[in-house]
């Protein structure tokens, strides 16, 4: 028996130095549809609480809602269940290339290749369009997949400083021998809410004859005067090579990905990228839900419009009661804290105030970083807000935080 009393004791180590280093993650339990108010058990084994959830990626509100959850219900009665099969064997509905189709118009692309979820989207997409004549150069910051998906694409590796377009820009000076050159970033970066300067990256990727590769997931849906994404916010519409992102997130909050883009770029995933050729098939409920989505976007502007209102009062809201907090200008807000610990028993005095938002640390974050990383939702409605400001107030005084300069906090809780 391999799994012996050694193997054991080994991997228990391992998981109590988690929880000494205060690194374990807790799982809290929903017994509700995913929506503002919810329904907790926190501690497991502990009687449900009812409490508004301002930490979801669900930014439209539309996770449960009844269209939506109708769709689905439809899509379940005319296709079925499941597919049983990747798309290239007996895996693709009509519906399928409807969503496909669907997607390409809503961001303004030739062509989109649905995947099993973006994380996949970004493990398949650089393998399947560079060769290791090409040049990858990413944002120090860009999220986890992206990451993955570059380890596994054979073509060289390089990084740019966040956000600094000098140092970009010297990189693809110094990478001009190279038959390709890929610029990758997030166009909303989810830790600190920033954007990418897409205005400026197309610039210099026509100066440098550069690909880029934007990850819309924290964008689709609602970054934009119409909700495109971070693309329509610069203005750059048409001019991103290749969009990856998630219908996980703003756009219903089920599963899937896609990768979206030039045609032939699109074609070679379908032909190439493993994700898409070894795993199944995105549900047929899933796919008429996500295409009720986008009839809910393209019909009014409302939902988005409503986000930013949301985002917008927050931010007025937690400044003016003393917080720091991230600068930007997306529904994801930052209430910095520093300090691993502190955020922990920040985000336990909210919940005991009926508000739902985990704290971030390393290395979710960087080392001495910590935070309570709020997010809005267009299913937020003011007397949530109002609630969730208060019991942040209740627990900013608790931790004598408030009106404290960065330097304070520290000095008071260490980082
Ligand atoms: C959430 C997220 C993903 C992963 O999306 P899934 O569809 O859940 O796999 C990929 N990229 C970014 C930037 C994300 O925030």
């Amino acid at each position: 028996m391999a799994y012996n009393d050694t193997t054991r004791t080994m991997y228990q180590q391992t998981l109590q130095g988690l929880k000494d280093a205060g690194l374990f993650k807790q799982e809290r339990y929903i017994h509700s549809p995913q929506a503002a108010d919810i329904e907790v058990e926190y501690p497991s084994g502990s009687a449900l609480k009812k409490v508004i959830n301002i930490c979801a990626n669900n930014y439209l509100g539309l996770s449960s809602h009844p269209d939506v959850v109708k769709a689905a219900h439809e899509g379940l009665d005319t296709r079925g269940y499941g597919m049983s099969s990747v798309r290239f064997i007996c895996g693709t509905q009509d519906i399928h290339r409807e969503l496909e189709r669907r997607v390409s118009d809503f961001l303004g692309t030739e062509d989109t290749i649905l995947f099993p979820s973006c994380m996949d989207a970004n493990a398949g997409v650089f393998e399947a369009i560079l060769t290791k004549d090409d040049v990858m150069i990413s944002d120090r910051l860009v999220h986890a997949s992206l990451i993955d998906g570059i380890r596994l694409c054979s073509a060289m590796q390089d990084t740019y400083k966040h956000a600094d377009m000098a140092h970009l820009e010297s990189k693809l000076e110094m990478h001009q021998g190279r038959r390709h050159r890929l610029v990758i970033t997030d166009g909303v970066f989810s830790m600190d809410g920033d954007t990418a300067p897409l205005d400026k990256m197309v610039e210099l990727g026509e100066k440098y004859n550069a690909m880029i590769l934007v990850d819309e997931s924290h964008a689709s849906g609602f970054m934009g005067k119409t909700g495109r994404g971070t693309h329509e916010k610069y203005g750059v519409l048409g001019k991103i090579d290749v969009i990856t992102t998630t219908f996980g997130k703003a756009l219903g909050g089920a599963t899937g990905g896609c990768v979206s883009g030039h045609k032939e770029l699109v074609e070679m995933c379908r032909q190439k990228a493993r994700p898409y050729l070894f795993s199944n098939t995105i549900a047929p409920v899933v796919v008429t839900g996500i295409l009720r989505v986008f009839e809910i976007l393209t019909a009014s502007t409302e939902r988005r419009d409503k986000l930013e209102r949301n985002a917008a009062y927050w931010r007025k809201g937690l400044t003016e009661a003393g917080f720091v907090l991230k600068e930007g200008d997306t529904p994801i807000v930052p209430v910095m804290l520093f300090n691993a610990k502190l955020a922990q028993d920040f985000s336990r005095a909210l919940y005991d105030e009926g508000v739902y938002a985990v704290g971030f640390f390393f290395p979710v974050v960087p080392q001495g970083q910590a935070r309570i990383r709020t997010q809005l939702s267009a299913g937020h409605e003011i007397h949530h807000l109002d609630k969730a400001l208060d019991a942040f107030v209740k627990a900013g005084k608790k931790f004598n935080i408030l009106g404290k300069t960065k330097q304070e906090i520290i000095e008071m809780y260490g980082n």
